[in-house]
């Protein structure tokens, strides 16, 4: 779906705050540059300098709150916190925006993390040269599995955590049902639209961790077919992505038949005619 975004003139041109318009006046772009100048490193500026801006405008979209509070420093994994419902974010900005992966922290915290279904919303904001917010995208919690998470090389013997292990999120791997623009291209996407994204995908939390990843793998090749409409044939098309992804797994088309009833009764595909499945928007 494509973001219902504002232009310059609906963002600006409303006098009388009503519900429509409430959410347009609210979403200044810009970050503050005086906040960071005490900091002298790039990146502690721009962490500075973001988390104001979140803490400044952004809203759950989880729930009807219109603020995020920030954690306290060191909280592990979780940058803010809703005050209504308590829906984790973890914020990473970034410069530059390449929507292939993104480095997170440490490998093991991260998987025990998923495996104890604990991971916290991913936000994924861009900043231009001049600090204007230009791309939010929100990756609901119930998208981080073990099959879009890839571990790093060690830390070499001469860095200061030697050994130490991290880990790259794989964007690639998260469909686009994951993937919930809240700025986009420099342009406010609709608070209604957002949480209605998000609301849309929350029954996946109903799925145990251990099950969900297939569940997601399977989500994430519909997807690719490109299609809303698609047939049991076109996936098993696809099975050798799947295959590679789950190396130890010998009965992929069995799977795939069974996520695809999961979909259908977490309400994100329909059963059209046999064999034939839709996507719901
Ligand atoms: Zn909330």
């Amino acid at each position: 779906m494509q973001p219902e975004c504002l232009s310059e003139h609906e963002r600006t041109s409303s006098s009388a705050p009503t519900s429509l318009y409430r959410e347009l006046l609210i979403m200044n772009l810009q970050c503050r540059a005086q906040v960071a100048a005490v900091f002298k490193s790039g990146s502690q500026v721009a962490r500075a300098l973001t988390e104001d801006w979140c803490r400044r405008e952004l809203y759950c979209p989880a729930c009807d709150s219109d603020k995020l509070l920030q954690s306290r420093p060191n909280t592990p994994a979780a940058d803010f916190t809703c005050p209504r419902c308590t829906q984790l974010f973890e914020l990473k900005s970034s410069r530059s925006w390449r929507l292939r992966k993104i480095v997170d922290a440490g490998y093991e915290a991260m998987l025990r993390a998923i495996r104890e279904d604990r991971a916290p919303n991913l936000l994924f904001l861009h900043y231009s040269e001049d600090w204007l917010v230009t791309n939010l995208l929100l990756i609901p919690r119930v998208f981080f599995t073990e099959s879009v998470i890839e571990k790093r090389r060690p830390l070499k013997p001469e860095a200061r955590r030697a050994g130490w292990v991290g880990c790259n999120i794989l964007l690639d791997r998260i469909p686009q049902d994951g993937k919930i623009p809240v700025v986009s291209n420099g342009l406010t996407v609709a608070e209604r639209q957002v949480r209605n994204e998000f609301s849309r995908v929350r029954k996946l939390a109903e799925v145990p961790p251990a099950v969900r990843g297939w569940t997601l793998d399977v989500l994430s090749t519909i997807r690719k077919l490109g299609t809303v409409r698609f047939s049991l044939q076109d996936l098993y098309q696809l099975e050798t992505y799947l295959q590679r992804i789950h190396p130890r797994n010998q009965n992929v088309r069995p799977k795939i038949r069974q996520q695809l009833q999961v979909l259908r009764d977490l309400g994100l595909i329909e059963f059209t005619s046999p064999g034939i499945y839709t996507v719901r928007s």
